[in-house]
C-alpha cells in the first residue's frame, strides 16, 4: 500500500471549542532534511488555548494541533546526519535552521525558515504533534536527542514552557536580590518563577486567581499573592514600597499587562512571554516614559535553551513533577482541552499518550 494511504490518529481543529480525534494521513518525508517522528508523548499548552478559544484565528479546518511533543525517529531523510530511525528526540515548538542571522544570535524562534507546529493556514504551514506521527523539517537543527535519565514528561517541557519561562527571566534581566512579580501561575508562569529564582531573585511574588495554582507556586518557592484589590499593596509591601524590580507577565491578556505596569517600580522591566492579540499595549507611551520602563516580549527561542535546560534536568536540579495534573490517551484530548481551558479538576498540565 502506498505510504500516503496510511492513516493515523490525530487531534484535528474543526472550529473554536471543536476538536476531534480523527483519522488523518500519516506524514511523509517532503524534504531530504525532514524526519518523521513517532510521537511517544505530547501535551497541551496555554498557547493552544488561544486557537481553541478562537482568539487566534486563521487555522485551516483539519489542522493537527499541538507543539509540545517528543518521540522516536521513524524515518529520516537522506540529508539528516544526527538522527537515525530509533533515536529518541524532543522538539521545540517551532523549527529552526541553526545557521541564519537570527539563529546565529540565539533567536531561533525568528529563524528565516521557522515554522510553528500545529499551524496550517490556507494550505501552508506545519501540522502539530498531538498525533501518532509528526513531520519535523530541518531536523538536524530543530530536534534535540533525549539525554539518559530524564523522565519523558519532564524532558517534554524543555521544548516549550521551561525554555519559555527561563527565557522570560533572562528577558526581564532578573538580578540577584531582585523582587520579582510573576503574573499567571500556569506552566509558563511557574517555570518563569523557577527561572527568576535561578537568577537569584530575593522574592518571587506569584499572582493568580486560581487557588491550586497559587499552591503550586508556593511549592516552587514563590510567595503566593491572590489576584484582587490587595495585589498591588502586597507587592509594594514586599519591595519597600517601590514596586517589583521585574514583572514577568505569563498570561497574555490586557488586564495582566495593565497589572504588570501597576506593579513594577520606576526603572523596572516587564518581560512578557504571554501571547497578546489586542492591537495596543495596556499602557501609553507617556506611562512608559513616566516610569522609565523597559518592556520586552516575543516568542521564546526555545531551541537555543534546550541543551541547558535538559542538562539541569539530567542533574536533577529541577523537579517539575508537581506540574502534571492529567495524563490521558490521545483520543481523550478534546476533554483535556475543555478542563485545561476552564481550569477544572485542578488542571494545570495535560499529557497525552498516542
Ligand atoms: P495557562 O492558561 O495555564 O495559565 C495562565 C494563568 O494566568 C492562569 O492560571 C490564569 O488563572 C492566570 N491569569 C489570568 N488572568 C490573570 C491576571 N490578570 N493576572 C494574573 N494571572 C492571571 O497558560 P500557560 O501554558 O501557562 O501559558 C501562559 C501564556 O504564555 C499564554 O499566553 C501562552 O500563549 C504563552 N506562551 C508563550 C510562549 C512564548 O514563546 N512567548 C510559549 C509558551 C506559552
Ligand atoms: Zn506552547
Ligand atoms: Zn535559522
Amino acid at each position: 500500500m502506498p505510504k500516503t494511504l496510511l492513516r493515523m490518529k490525530a487531534i484535528a481543529f474543526h472550529a473554536p471549542f471543536e476538536l476531534a480525534c480523527e483519522a488523518a494521513p500519516e506524514p511523509v518525508l517532503e524534504a531530504p532534511t525532514d524526519v518523521i517522528l513517532r510521537v511517544d508523548l505530547a501535551a497541551i499548552c496555554g498557547s493552544d488555548l488561544h486557537v481553541y478559544r478562537g482568539v487566534e484565528r486563521g487555522l485551516d479546518r483539519g489542522t493537527r494541533m499541538g507543539h509540545e511533543f517528543l518521540g522516536t525517529v521513524a524515518e529520516a531523510g537522506p540529508a539528516v546526519t544526527r538522527f537515525r530511525p530509533g533515536t529518541r528526540a524532543v522538539s521545540p515548538f517551532s523549527t529552526s535552521c541553526g545557521a541564519c542571522f537570527a539563529c546565529r544570535r540565539g533567536l531561533t524562534s525568528r529563524c528565516e525558515q521557522s515554522q510553528l507546529f500545529g499551524w496550517v493556514q490556507e494550505g501552508r504551514g506545519l501540522h502539530g504533534g498531538q498525533a501518532e506521527y509528526v513531520r519535523v523539517p530541518l531536523a538536524d537543527a530543530t530536534l534535540v536527542a533525549l539525554p539518559e535519565g530524564v523522565p519523558d514528561e519532564q524532558a517534554l517541557l524543555a521544548g516549550d514552557v521551561l525554555s519559555t519561562g527561563f527565557h522570560a527571566a533572562d528577558a526581564g534581566d532578573v538580578q540577584p536580590g531582585d523582587v520579582v512579580a510573576v503574573l499567571g501561575c500556569g506552566p509558563v508562569g511557574l517555570c518563569a518563577l523557577l527561572g527568576a529564582r535561578e537568577r537569584g531573585a530575593r522574592a518571587v511574588l506569584a499572582i493568580d486567581g486560581v487557588a491550586e495554582r497559587l499552591e503550586l507556586a508556593e511549592r516552587f518557592g514563590g510567595t503566593p499573592v491572590p489576584l484582587g484589590p490587595e495585589t498591588v499593596a502586597r507587592v509594594r509591601a514586599a519591595s519597600e514600597g517601590r514596586g517589583a524590580d521585574v514583572a514577568l507577565e505569563a498570561v497574555g491578556h490586557p488586564s495582566a499587562s495593565r497589572l504588570a505596569y501597576e506593579l513594577v517600580r520606576v526603572g523596572g522591566t516587564i518581560a512578557a512571554p504571554g501571547v497578546h492579540n489586542e492591537p495596543h499595549l495596556a499602557f501609553s507611551p507617556g506611562e512608559i516614559y513616566d516610569k522609565n520602563l523597559t518592556y520586552r516580549a516575543g516568542r521564546a527561542p526555545a531551541r537555543a535553551y534546550m541543551e541547558r535546560i535538559l542538562a539541569r534536568l539530567t542533574a536533577h536540579r529541577l523537579d517539575l513533577a508537581p506540574l502534571f495534573s492529567h495524563r490521558m490517551a490521545l483520543a481523550e484530548a478534546p476533554r483535556g482541552y475543555q478542563i485545561f481551558d476552564q481550569k477544572r479538576e485542578r488542571c494545570t498540565k495535560v499529557l497525552l499518550t498516542p
